[in-house]
């Protein structure tokens, strides 16, 4: 099953190419700029470092136009980008103030490649940089006080802290919102946001493996009774007693949803129609012979369901439950409290 974890890849995307996009620009300007510079101050090398950098950058924008893979894109410029820097800090006539450069390693990486990865790139450059600073500068007495030492080391760590810190909150934070946005208030189950994320990648995986993917969507019977007769807020619980028997029931890597109102969608990974009408019929024994608790009474519930099976029923999540609803309809039609799938539908298309 598809997990947060996933969906928050695809989301961090289109901020991470604005970020990767603006660096690009940045540094094709800034590239040419010290092309020019370095020309005119005779540090060939440097200056056509800083030219490569400069048109890589263009092939890059070009390159990430509508890439999939723009983690890939973005580690392939990140890494020249850095070790560019590195040789520019190395090269005996930069002036001291490019070590500044360094600080926007911590602040780049995390932007476009998250804590993890960011964490280690950084620590991978600075680290480099430290070390450069201390190779070309021990023998200059006013480099080596305490004191620019320690503001130059201690700004790094600082930016580096924030850095990070911000990444893990911010991921924090978004993958809340995620779940928030794919669940159902109600009961806690996932939404229709959430089927759509998992039968995407559910769907891709049947067809690659070659395995069976069913849904089962199922209706409760004269709801609207249950909310006439005890209330609404009886109703409510009856449907958070719907969703805790369909959790108790599934397999982890089943997911149920509710679709809206009284209706819930089950989507079950390696299963066929058949092995899914068992389990929709042990979900409708366990509503039926387990009635909701409400104040003194008892409010006695039954569901009833279609199945569709993914390839003969539909090839997509809208004809699956599509087909799974002229099921469920036809339940409906010839008395409720039952299950329906190609295999006992009568007129499935007619229902
Ligand atoms: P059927 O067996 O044909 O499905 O009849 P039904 O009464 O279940 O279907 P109908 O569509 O007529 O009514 C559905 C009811 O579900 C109406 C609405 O009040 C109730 N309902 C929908 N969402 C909620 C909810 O979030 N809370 C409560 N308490 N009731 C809800
Ligand atoms: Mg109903
Ligand atoms: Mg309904």
């Amino acid at each position: 099953m598809e997990s947060y974890r996933e969906s928050q890849k695809h989301l961090a995307r289109p901020y991470r190419k604005a970020v990767l996009q603006t660096l690009l620009i940045l540094t094709a300007i800034s590239g040419l700029l010290f092309f020019t510079l370095n020309i005119q101050r005779e540090n060939y090398p440097l200056a056509f470092a800083e030219l490569g950098m400069a048109c890589y950058s263009v092939f890059i924008f070009w390159a990430i136009g509508n890439t999939k893979h723009l983690e890939r894109w973005i580690l392939a410029f990140i890494l020249p980008f850095c070790i560019t820097m590195m040789f520019a800090l190395t090269s005996p006539r930069a002036t001291t103030t490019v070590f500044a450069w360094v600080l926007l390693i911590p602040i780049l990486s995390h932007l476009l490649m998250g804590r993890g990865l960011g964490l280690l790139v950084s620590a991978v450059f600075m680290g480099t940089a430290a070390v450069i600073f201390f190779f070309k500068y021990h023998d200059a007495p006013e480099m080596m006080q305490p004191l620019p030492i320690a503001n130059m080391g201690l700004m790094s760590l600082t930016i580096l802290a924030f850095s990070h810190i911000y990444e893990i909150t911010r991921e924090q934070s978004e993958s809340r919102l995620l779940k928030m946005a794919q669940t159902d208030a109600l009961t806690g189950l996932a939404n229709r946001a959430r089927l759509s994320d998992v039968f995407e990648q559910e769907r891709k995986r049947s067809l690659r493996n070659g395995t069976p993917l069913s849904m089962l969507v199922l209706d409760l019977d004269h709801f609207k009774q249950v909310n006439d007769q005890h209330g609404h807020e009886a109703g409510d619980l009856a449907l958070r007693h719907v969703a805790s028997t369909l959790r108790a029931s599934l397999r982890a890597t089943d997911l149920a949803t509710r679709l809206g109102g009284e209706e819930f969608a089950i989507l079950l990974t390696n299963t066929t129609a058949d092995q899914a009408h068992r389990v929709a019929d042990k979900i409708r024994n366990a509503i039926e012979s387990n009635p909701v608790p409400h104040q003194d009474q008892s409010i006695g519930l039954t569901i009833s369901g279609g199945i569709a099976q993914f390839g003969p029923d539909g090839g997509d999540l809208r004809s699956l439950i599509g087909r799974a609803d002229q099921y469920l309809y036809h339940a409906k039609d010839s008395g409720r409290n039952r299950i329906i799938s190609s295999d006992n539908a009568l007129t499935p298309c007619q229902a």
